[in-house]
């Protein structure tokens, strides 16, 4: 069975064409799908009964399960949710002043080992398919019965080791037939695969880049992030630089405040260097701890002095608001204690 949140609309056009049907059938079910909030192909009443049974044999648009739902007491909710092969993911919905906003997966698990985190503590199984992306966010607007009007690729696994299929997901959340959500409010976010930097760059679109750093030199990075032995810090600041360029977007830098590893006023100053001319602006993240991983969150102070000299150096940042801390709120948790490897 195809999963129709797969199909651009170009895709389902050429579907159309392919069983001799008129093309603008695939305009039709594209607003079905995202405008019309439909759940069965029964509800797309303007399809003949015979197509409709067509569609029914050979695609689903009930790819998701929703397994499992935490809400926290600022109104985060975390879904785990089951696809069609069993496999488990998780999507986090933040409620934000400006509007509703959801982190989703990319991966089935992640390949990229960063010692802080829960997700790698799953190897990747496999790549989401951009279907599967899509239909979180259908899944999630259904059940709480509103728009989700940001989306963050920063859940489980690395959406630049599965470039294209989150590039197609972007198209068609973006699409003004598809769910209509403006590329200014979407935002992917890398450990920094540079060939992915690179090729996002030449994409012609307004969405946002994301990077999460974590440290402000080589030898810090090398130890969280082992994606830095194969891309140092400098040859990342080159590939943000030649994006910033080219886009004229502005780049965030997340930075996970950990105590006593990347939390010294030292290393805000090597980071205000580091970021010295960039367009950009720092992200600072109060760390969910893992259990397994003996990392700790830096104390409020120390986050505020770090801050400060941040601000003082000229450097934009921003403190996050911590979300569903009380719902393992940080990526892979639930579904890491789900599959009993907490
Ligand atoms: N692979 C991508 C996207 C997924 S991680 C990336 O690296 O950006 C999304 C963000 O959550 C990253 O900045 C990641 O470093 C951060 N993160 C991971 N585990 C965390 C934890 N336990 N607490 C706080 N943030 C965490």
């Amino acid at each position: 069975m195809k999963n129709i949140y797969d199909y651009s609309l170009e895709q389902l056009t050429e579907y159309f064409a392919s069983i001799k049907q008129k093309p603008f059938r695939a305009k039709q079910v594209f607003s079905w799908l995202y405008q019309k909030d439909a759940r069965s192909f029964d509800d797309m009443s303007d399809l003949s009964k015979d197509l409709r049974n067509q569609l029914k044999v050979e695609f689903s648009l009930d790819v998701l399960k929703i397994k499992e739902k935490q809400v926290s007491r600022d109104g985060t909710i975390k879904y785990l949710f089951e696809l069609l092969d069993g496999s488990l993911i998780e999507s986090v919905l933040m409620i934000h002043d400006y509007g509703k906003s959801l982190c989703v997966t990319s991966q089935i698990g992640c390949n990229m080992k960063c010692t802080f985190c829960a997700s790698g503590l799953l190897r990747k199984q496999r790549d989401l398919t951009p279907g599967e992306i899509v239909a979180q966010i259908i899944k999630v607007q259904q059940d709480i019965d509103q728009r989700v009007s940001h989306v963050v690729v920063m859940g489980t696994g690395e959406p630049f080791d599965n470039y294209d299929n989150v590039m197609e997901f972007v198209r068609i959340i973006n699409h003004p037939h598809g769910l209509a959500i403006g590329a200014r409010h979407i935002t992917i976010s890398t450990c920094g695969l540079i060939k992915g930097i690179k090729r996002y760059s030449e994409e012609g679109i307004q969405t946002n880049l994301a990077i999460s750093l974590h440290a402000a030199n080589d030898e810090i990075r090398d130890e969280l992030m082992p994606i830095n032995k194969v891309h140092p810090m400098d040859d990342l600041r080159e590939a943000i630089s030649e994006y910033i360029d080219k886009t004229n977007r502005r780049v965030t830098f997340e930075y996970i405040m950990l105590k006593g590893v990347n939390d010294d006023i030292v290393y805000a100053r090597q980071l205000a260097h580091y970021l010295r001319g960039l367009n950009a602006y720092v992200n600072l993240i109060p760390y969910n701890s893992v259990d397994e991983h003996g990392y700790q969150p830096s104390d409020k102070e120390t986050v505020e002095i770090f801050k400060n000299e941040l601000l003082r150096l000229h450097i934009n940042v921003t403190l996050r608001k911590e979300h569903g801390r009380d719902i393992d709120g940080a990526c892979g948790q639930l579904r890491a204690k789900r599959s009993g490897v907490k």
